[in-house]
């Protein structure tokens, strides 16, 4: 059976879009940690992130890096943190947060944030690209 993320990256389940290529799909996390908490993905349904190959693995931290750059510019936050947990979906997935304390990377401080809000974070990063 299919992953979520990959229902996602199908479009069989709405996300909200930060940009794409051929091998990865970046969206926002639907519960973020901080606003425009985003998760890269490979397309490739692979549940471990040291079970990519090299190729994929390396393209992932290339594109996580273009995003997390975009981020930076449209994000006011210290810096972009970089995590990669995946014991809530078993299919491989690099979180990049807005960080300013330590907290803001420990997946237990959520924010709440309107519909309209996603989609403008979304659109914002993107146009970064
Ligand atoms: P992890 O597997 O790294 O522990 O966490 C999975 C992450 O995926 C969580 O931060 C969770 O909020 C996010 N997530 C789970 N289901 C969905 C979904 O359907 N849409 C989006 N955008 N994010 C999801």
């Amino acid at each position: 059976m299919s992953t979520i993320f990959t229902k996602i990256i199908n479009g069989e389940i709405p996300s909200y879009k930060v940009a794409e290529n051929e091998n990865f799909y970046a969206f926002l996390d639907i519960n973020p940690n901080a606003r425009g908490h985003t998760l890269v993905v490979p397309k490739k349904e692979v549940n471990r992130l040291f079970d990519l190959d090299e190729d994929l693995y390396n393209g992932l931290m290339s594109f996580s890096r273009e995003i997390a750059k975009s981020m930076e510019k449209v994000i006011k936050c210290d810096r972009i943190g970089m995590a990669v947990i995946g014991l809530e979906v078993p299919h491989v997935h690099v979180h990049l947060i807005p960080l300013n304390e330590m907290e803001d990377i420990q997946f237990t401080k959520k924010v709440k944030m309107e519909p309209h809000e996603f989609d403008a974070i979304a659109k914002s990063i993107a146009y970064k690209m």
